[in-house]
């Protein structure tokens, strides 16, 4: 598949988001391009911080309504490890997650093959296997150096 660049991810989402009827507008259009923009996995509360100087207006509630809502269209993932608030993630390609056991920090890494072990834990089992989780933890460069 091709990746896409930014501009495209955010024509396409908006378009799904039409597509349920809500209307498009310029708040939940910068909490999209936020998502998409970030390379990070974000709270409500990041998004909040990066987009009230612009959007005054602009509530904790509200990005975390645009968040469910995206989530809902299937723009972004919700992350929910450990203890923290959740994270979101905007969807493109299938990667697993690193994550930093001081500062809950999420951290992306590719690694191919895993479809695999689906198939196998189906065959042996006889489920019908929807999914897999797969979650790395450890500390952080940044934390490693607060050490
Ligand atoms: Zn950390
Ligand atoms: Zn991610």
């Amino acid at each position: 598949m091709k990746m896409m660049d930014a501009h495209d991810q955010f024509t396409e989402s908006i378009n799904a988001l039409k597509k349920t009827g809500v209307r498009i507008t310029p708040q939940r259009k910068a909490v999209l391009r936020y998502m998409i923009e970030t390379g990070e996995h974000p709270t409500a509360d990041d998004i909040f911080k990066a987009l009230s100087n612009e959007y005054p207006n602009m509530s904790v509630a509200t990005i975390y309504n645009n968040l469910k809502l995206f989530k809902e269209t299937g723009l972004v993932k919700e992350l929910t490890y450990g203890d923290a608030s959740s994270r979101f993630d905007f969807i493109t390609d299938t990667h697993y997650h690193i994550i930093c056991s001081e500062c809950g920090k999420i951290t992306d890494f590719h690694y191919p093959g895993l479809e695999e072990v689906e198939h196998l834990a189906g065959s042996v089992t006889s489920y019908d296997v929807s999914h897999h989780r797969l979650e790395i933890y450890g500390v952080c460069p940044e934390c490693r150096r607060a050490e």
